[in-house]
């Protein structure tokens, strides 16, 4: 069988929106780990029917599988069956039909569809059967690296009823040899199917998803002038953030920004070790003198020394807790005040324009 793609152009390695409009239009999407040591093919559950089965069947590793959320295998009364490798596997199932009719391909197909309809009961299953839900992580590929992860997140992001996916691993026991690295690609190909790489569902997600929560909001005076001062929490992580803004900084083109790794030995005690309270100092100073700007203040994810410079554990963490702030802030275009090929590439990655040269403030 040959699924007729949307995105045909962008094959063999579709951008996650073309993957994402592929799924929600009914059709599969191959997702594989880009070294192409495992690989699935994706369905929207809600939508799968016989002849889909018929295709994981044909060349999947003969294991359907659904991916869905914690909350959602708690609604329909799924217990754990087996935790291996940090995967959850719940005790498998079959649709409860009348015709008793759960082994055929049109029997799994309406297990799946049960499980991602907006009206299933626990009691509308029976266990153990022919098809094996897996809990993901609440934080789908930013949380677990995997393709059931990927799978819920496609299923998600394309807004499929119940953000249910049913998916099956390639090739024998779901692994694919050395030798075969380009069988992936080529079974894309052959097939119609749109392809993604889970790291690049990754940099998609966050690239385009809100991932800091604004817990609260003041205003701050200094020595060189009042600041709006925010405090943020991280989603994923929990993490306290903070951001200084001078000035109306959502849109209206470019923001000159300081990114501020916490210091406590500078920042504080002005330690001479490191120059973090004399740039913290002169960040604030020039933001004022612009009157507009923002400060990204930055605690570091990982317990620092007790007299350890923050500046020294900068990562791309780091960025993405800064791209996430400034996105927040409505800022279109950054303007670094203390510009780095490091800062500028990784805040790109993240998916912040990064203006350079003069007149950008
Ligand atoms: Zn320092």
């Amino acid at each position: 069988m040959t699924y007729v793609s949307a995105s045909a152009t962008v094959r063999p390695r579709s951008p996650a929106p073309s993957a994402i409009a592929e799924l929600a239009s009914g059709h599969p999407v191959l997702v594989h780990d880009g070294e192409h040591r495992i690989a699935a093919i994706v369905f929207a559950a809600a939508r799968l029917d016989q002849a889909d089965v018929r295709f994981m069947l044909e060349h999947g590793s003969g294991m359907i599988c659904v991916a869905l959320s914690e909350s959602r295998a708690e609604y329909l009364q799924l217990p754990d069956m087996l935790t291996a490798a940090d995967r959850k596997f719940t005790v498998s199932v079959d649709a409860d039909q009348a015709d008793s009719d759960t082994v055929s391909d049109r029997g799994r197909a309406e297990t799946v569809r049960r499980l991602a309809a907006p009206d299933a009961k626990a009691e509308n299953f029976i266990r153990p059967g022919h098809v094996f839900p897996v809990v993901c992580h609440e934080h789908g590929v930013l949380g677990q690296v995997d393709l059931a992860e990927a799978a819920f997140d496609l299923a998600r992001l394309a807004g499929v009823p119940g953000q249910v996916a049913a998916f099956s691993r390639l090739g024998d026991a779901g692994g694919l040899a050395a030798p075969m690295t380009t069988r992936v690609e080529l079974f894309a190909e052959d097939h119609g199917l749109a392809s993604i790489d889970i790291a690049e569902l990754a940099r998609h997600r966050l690239r385009t998803e809100q991932l800091v929560r604004l817990v609260v909001e003041t205003r701050l005076p200094t020595a060189v002038g009042v600041f709006d001062c925010q405090g943020w929490e991280g989603e994923l992580d929990g993490t306290e953030l903070m951001s200084l803004r001078v000035g109306d900084v959502a849109a209206n083109g470019p923001v000159q920004v300081a990114i501020h790794p916490a210091c406590q030995a500078g920042d504080v005690f002005g330690s001479t070790n490191c120059s973090c309270a004399a740039r913290l100092e002169e960040s604030l100073a020039t933001l004022q003198d612009l009157g507009r700007g923002v400060l990204v203040y930055l605690r570091p994810s990982e317990r620092l020394g007790f007299t350890e410079c923050g500046a020294t554990r900068v990562g791309p963490e780091t960025y993405l807790a800064a791209a996430q702030i400034l996105r927040a802030l409505e800022v279109d275009e950054v303007g670094l005040i203390n510009p780095s090929a490091a800062a500028e590439e990784s805040l790109r990655s993240y998916g912040c324009a990064v203006v350079t040269g003069e007149g950008i403030a």
